[in-house]
C-alpha cells in the first residue's frame, strides 16, 4: 500500500474551509482513495494489484473487482488516518463512474454512493479522464492535455474547467497497453512499460524495421495495435533478433507518434501549455521529447507528480471539487463564462441513494 499525505492535521472544521472531498477510483487495477481540501491533497492511498495480475500478463476483470472489495475499507481508513480526519469531516464523496472495467467500477461507485447517502452529503460522479485532467493542480486552463495510460490515449483541449473538448484518441490499443503487450511478447514482466523502457536503454533505436503508426495522417488520432502486431510477426520470423533493439525501436516509435500528434494538436489549437498525465508519462524518453517539443514551440510543459498522474483517488476528489465549485465560480479563476450542465446544482442534484439506477 502506498500512502501519501501532506496533511497539517485537523483544522477548525467549524470555521469556513474549502470543502473536504473524498475521492474513490476503482476503474481498473488500483484501489484509490484520496482526500482533498480545496486544491490541497490531504491523502492519496493507492492499493495496487500488480502482483495479483502479474501471472496473467494483464488485468483479470473479475479478480480486480473482488480485490477492490477486499481492500476498500482499509484504504478508506488509511486515507482518513493520513489526513488526520474522521468520516464525519467529509463534505462530499466523489467516485469514478466510468469509463473502466464494469465490475471494478461498480465496487467504488456503490461504495461511494452508500457512503454519501449514509453521511447525508452530496455524491459526485466523476468521469475518470476528468480526474486525470484535474490532477494538474496549480495549472489553470487553457491547456492541452495528453493522457497516456494503460487504458487510454487521448488529447483534450481544456479551454476552461467547464469546456473540455476531446480532440482525438487511440483507435485501438492505448499506448501503455501497447507497452504491456509488446513487453509480454519480449518475455518481460507485467506491467511492461518500465521493464521495456529499461531494456530499450541497451538497444539501438533504429535496430529493426517497424511501421510508423497512422503514417501520412494529418489527424489527431493514435493507433498502436498495428505496431504491436508488427513486433509479434518480427519475433515469429526472426526468433534470434536482438530484443533490446526491438524494445528501443518500439519505444522510439510509440513516443515519436505521441509527440507527432501532440505537436499537430498544439499547432491546430494554438494552446500554449501542455499537461501530460497517465502512467506512460513516467517514460524517460517521452519526458525528454516533451521537454524538447515544449522548448521548440515555446509551450510550457507540466507533468503532474507520478502519484497524481497514475490512477488514484485524490484526482477524483480534485475533479469532484471542480464539479462542486461549479462553472460560476470557475469563471473567476479561469476566465470562463458559466455554462449549463456543469454547474453546482447539476452536481448536487445527483442522488446518492444506493438504489439509484446506474446511468
Ligand atoms: P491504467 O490504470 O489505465 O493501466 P496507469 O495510469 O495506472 O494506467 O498506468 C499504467 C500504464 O503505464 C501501464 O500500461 C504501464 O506499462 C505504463 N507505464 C508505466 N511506466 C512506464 C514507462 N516508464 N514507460 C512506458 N510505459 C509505462
Ligand atoms: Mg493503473
Amino acid at each position: 500500500m502506498v500512502e501519501g499525505s501532506n496533511s497539517q492535521g485537523r483544522d477548525g472544521t467549524g470555521g469556513a474551509h474549502p470543502p473536504i472531498i473524498l475521492g474513490i477510483d476503482t476503474s481498473c487495477d488500483d484501489t484509490g482513495v484520496g482526500i482533498a481540501r480545496g486544491e490541497e491533497v490531504l491523502a492519496n492511498v493507492v492499493v495496487p494489484q500488480t502482483a495479483l495480475h502479474d501471472r496473467f500478463g494483464g488485468v483479470m476483470p473479475e479478480l480486480a473487482s473482488r480485490e477492490h472489495l477486499e481492500v476498500i475499507d482499509e484504504a478508506l481508513e488509511s486515507a482518513l488516518r493520513a489526513a488526520g480526519l474522521e468520516l464525519s469531516d467529509v463534505d462530499a464523496v466523489a467516485a469514478t463512474h466510468g469509463p473502466g472495467l464494469v465490475g471494478a467500477l461498480l465496487v467504488g461507485l456503490s461504495y461511494g454512493k452508500s457512503l454519501a447517502w449514509g453521511l447525508g452529503v452530496p455524491f459526485l460522479p466523476v468521469h475518470h479522464l476528468q480526474g486525470h485532467l484535474a490532477a494538474a493542480t496549480g495549472v489553470k486552463p487553457p491547456f492541452l492535455a495528453l493522457i497516456a495510460s494503460g487504458g487510454h490515449t487521448a488529447l483534450f483541449a481544456v479551454r476552461s474547467w467547464s469546456s473540455v473538448e476531446e480532440l482525438g484518441r487511440s483507435r485501438d490499443d492505448a499506448a501503455g497497453e501497447a507497452f504491456d503487450k509488446v513487453a509480454r511478447l519480449l518475455g518481460l514482466p507485467y506491467p511492461g512499460g518500465p521493464a521495456l523502457s529499461k531494456l530499450a536503454e541497451e538497444g539501438d533505436d533504429h535496430g529493426v524495421k517497424l511501421p510508423w503508426p497512422m503514417a501520412g495522417s494529418k489527424g489527431l488520432e493514435f493507433s498502436f495495435s498495428g505496431l504491436k502486431t508488427a513486433v509479434a510477426l518480427l519475433l515469429e520470423r526472426q526468433p534470434d533478433v536482438d530484443r533490446a533493439d526491438v524494445a528501443a525501436t518500439f519505444e522510439r516509435i510509440v513516443v515519436g507518434s505521441l509527440m507527432e500528434v501532440t505537436r499537430r494538436a498544439l499547432e491546430a489549437t494554438g494552446l500554449r501549455r501542455l499537461v501530460i498525465a497517465g502512467g506512460v508519462a513516467a517514460n524517460r524518453r517521452l519526458r525528454q521529447e516533451v521537454a524538447a517539443l515544449g522548448a521548440e514551440l515555446g509551450v510550457a510543459t507540466t507533468f503532474p507528480s507520478p502519484a497524481l498522474a497514475t490512477d488514484n483517488g485524490a484526482m477524483i476528489a480534485l475533479a469532484g471539487r471542480l464539479a462542486l465549485r461549479g462553472a460560476a465560480n470557475a469563471a473567476s479563476d479561469d476566465g470562463a463564462e458559466p455554462s449549463e450542465g456543469h454547474d453546482q446544482t447539476a452536481a448536487l442534484a445527483t442522488d446518492a441513494s444506493p438504489y439509484l439506477p446506474l446511468a
